[in-house]
């Protein structure tokens, strides 16, 4: 393939990853954003196997992209969409290890041609590109095993936590210029220093942060794996992989912000490893007590017909039980007997952002009865009725009213503060954050035991079984 030609190809590729990600911001368009990513990623890659790889390299690329190929596609279709996370944690890893290996690879046999300041450029590229992606390797596996509950989501808070981060930061700065001016022996002796470091402040990083702000890492782990590929793309002079890693990077970074300022947390706090976090710990005082009220199914759905305006309010829960279907259809029937129904998402329902609207699209709920948190807290005082399914931090009144809270300051759906609140979930357990929930103690609170799924049909039963009562 001609130069021209791929310039071509890689202009059409990159206007398809922007469009691509502009249909991603919203629900109605988000398939046809999906689609444009992946015609993008198949130009991308039709024109890269042609232009820069030889003829007699493609048997080797062939035996490299299909296992892979074949492997990446029975992983994906196999994914629940409650494993959605880790999977994209575990992705992020692969590219930074990518970055890692691309950068050695270029150090040890170095582009020949680059002489002078070039070659310093490209020197600062691979270390810098290094660096970025051991992080992100590292990083991503803590927060993998994070979100698969291998390792404890609780903050790890060694002491002089930020001496040691700085400490290994300065580190990596001398053996940078080592780096640029050694010899290759020393140079390869300082990248590998500086590797081992690198690995070793990616786990510190994402362990010293608790289970509440794991949403943000996770978005600011994407971003890093962006820079890394814009890195590999410095390194390779590959013009398509600086783009797409930038757009990464860039929509990465900027939706980590939007998260910290959804969830009241310092940005710099959350990527410096929780830098001016507290100790993590709920005051002695501030633990919950008193007796929950429970409540039947029968009960539930008696007081699902009785109300006149509901707000259902969908976590992890709802996602593990796989309740949304029947949850759907008894939004229609309520909807069908004249009773306002909306539902209520917090930022960080579930496990990923946008979690929950995308389980109550494949449903069918209506798009324009899907409010945002900000849309529907000030709501509650005139709500008749709230069904929480399986959410339990993002409905905690403890981070609004014990300043001591480990999710203290972080928004949350208000829903204690409607007329009743029924809270579907199997146990008293605490949620992701592991911290204990007043609102279950609450007056007006009624705890609605088991798998929501079983609890959601069975009210549905229920419903069904009044509407052909009244039509007899
Ligand atoms: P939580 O994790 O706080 O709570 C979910 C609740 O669902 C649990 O208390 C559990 O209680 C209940 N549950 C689990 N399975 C079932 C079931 N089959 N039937 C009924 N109930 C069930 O969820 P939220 O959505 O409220 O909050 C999300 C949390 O995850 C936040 O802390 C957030 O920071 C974190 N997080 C979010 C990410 C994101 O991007 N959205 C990413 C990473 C973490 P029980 O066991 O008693 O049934």
């Amino acid at each position: 393939m001609n130069n021209n030609l791929l310039m071509v190809a890689y202009i059409a590729a990159s206007a398809l990853f922007i469009l691509s990600l502009g249909g991603l911001s919203n629900q109605e368009t988000a398939r046809r954003g999906n689609m444009f990513g992946i015609t993008g990623m198949l130009i991308a890659f039709v024109a890269t196997a042609i232009a820069g790889v030889h003829l007699n390299a493609y048997p080797l690329l062939g035996a490299v992209i299909l296992p892979g190929a074949i492997i990446g596609a029975i992983v994906a279709s196999r994914v629940a969409m409650t494993s959605m996370p880790e999977l994209v944690a575990i992705l992020h890893s692969f590219v930074g290890l990518a970055a890692v290996l691309v950068g050695f690879a270029n150090f040890l046999s170095p582009e020949s041609s680059l002489t002078g300041i070039e070659a310093t450029i490209h020197q600062i590229e691979i270390y810098i590109g290094i660096f970025i992606g051991a992080v992100t390797f590292t990083g991503s596996i803590i927060a993998f095993g994070k979100l698969r509950g291998v390792i404890a989501s609780k903050p790890l808070m060694l002491p002089a936590r930020h001496f040691l981060n700085l400490g290994m930061l300065f580190a990596v700065l001398w053996l940078g210029y080592e780096f640029m001016g050694g010899s290759l022996l020393t140079g390869l002796q300082a990248v590998l220093g500086m590797t081992a470091i690198a690995c070793v402040l990616g786990v510190h990083l994402v362990m010293a942060i608790g289970g509440a702000d794991m949403p943000v890492v996770i978005s600011m782990l994407n971003s890093y794996s962006g820079w890394a590929a814009a890195a590999a793309g410095f390194m390779l002079s590959n013009d398509l992989l600086i783009i797409t890693g930038a757009l990464v990077g860039s929509s990465g970074a900027i939706l980590s912000y939007i998260m910290c300022r959804a969830m009241n947390r310092s940005f710099i706090s959350v990527i410096l490893g929780g830098f001016g976090a507290g100790t993590g710990k709920a005051s002695q005082g501030s633990q919950p007590a008193g007796e929950v009220t429970p409540i039947q199914v029968e009960g539930a759905a008696e007081l699902l017909e009785n109300a006149r305006s509901v707000v259902i309010v969908p976590g992890y829960g709802m996602a593990v039980a796989q309740a949304q279907y029947p949850i759907s259809e008894i939004t229609k029937r309520l909807r069908d007997r004249g009773v306002t129904v909306r539902f209520g998402i917090h930022p960080v329902a579930g496990r990923m952002p946008g979690h929950m609207n995308v389980l109550l699209a494949e449903a069918n709920v209506p798009y324009d009865i899907v409010l945002e948190m900000d849309e529907i807290n000030h709501d509650f005082p005139e709500t008749d009725l709230v069904l929480v399914v399986g959410a339990n931090d993002t409905i905690n009144s403890s981070a609004l009213e014990d300043p001591n809270s480990p999710i203290a300051g972080m928004p949350v759906m208000e829903v204690w503060k409607a007329n009743t609140v029924i809270v579907m979930k199997r146990s008293m357990a605490s949620g992701y954050a592991g911290v204990d929930n007043p609102v279950f103690y609450k007056e007006n609170t009624r705890m609605l035991f088991g798998d929501a799924r079983k609890n959601v049909d069975a009210i549905l039963g229920h419903l069904s079984v009044q509407e052909l009562a009244a039509s007899r």
